[in-house]
């Protein structure tokens, strides 16, 4: 069976970013893309940044049993679907997760053996600084993110590796260097 990687931590902390470099760093790993009833982003493309679906689709898809986890998250839903995963852990090709903390919690009952990785900003500043600089949410929808960011803060005791992206270059090193480690313990 192949490792599955749950990459967690606060909206705007470097998720995204950490994760590019990670698959750069290791072209094994391939990213499990969510379905989300989040509109999309310019330049957001369908089944590649997300699967988009309608509230309604979404619901028919958690009640057909589709997915692994699910959470409502500054009032849109996300989940990861179970084809997303299945097939590529039962290939052997090592898969990563980027969800927010409460999906993390449901795949830690359902898949005790995921890696469970919290990446943690050096201050709630430097979070706020990045939401803002990002310029994708309103001033609104930056100070929803910012209070479940406080709520998901602390959560990090729960997680086993915690990387701090303060300086990024640092983070990747240490984000690669854990998941290089499970996947030799793997092998
Ligand atoms: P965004 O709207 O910025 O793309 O994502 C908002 C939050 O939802 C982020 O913390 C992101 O990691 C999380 N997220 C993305 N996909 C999923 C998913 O499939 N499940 C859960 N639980 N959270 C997700």
């Amino acid at each position: 069976m192949a490792k599955v990687f749950v990459i967690t931590g606060p909206s705007g902390v470097g998720k995204g970013t950490l994760i590019r470099a990670l698959f750069d760093r290791i072209p094994a790993l391939e990213l499990s893309v969510s379905a989300t009833t989040r509109p999309p982003r310019p330049g957001e493309q369908n089944g590649v940044a997300y699967h988009f679906l309608s509230r309604e689709q979404f619901e028919q898809r958690v009640d057909d049993g589709d997915f692994v986890e699910h959470a409502e998250y500054s009032g849109n839903h996300y989940g990861t679907l179970r084809s997303e995963l299945e097939s590529r852990v039962s290939e052997g090709v090592p898969v990563v997760l980027e969800i927010e903390v409460q999906g993390a919690r449901q795949v830690r009952e359902k898949m005790p053996e995921a890696v469970q990785l919290f990446i943690a900003p050096p201050s709630r500043e430097t979070l706020r600084t990045r939401l803002v600089g990002r310029g994708t949410d309103t001033p609104e929808q930056v100070l929803r993110r910012l209070e479940t960011a406080d709520a998901e803060l602390e959560a990090q005791p729960e997680f086993p590796h915690v990387v701090v992206n303060d300086r990024l270059e640092d983070a990747i090193e240490e984000l690669v260097a854990v998941v290089q480690a499970e996947l030799a313990s793997a092998a």
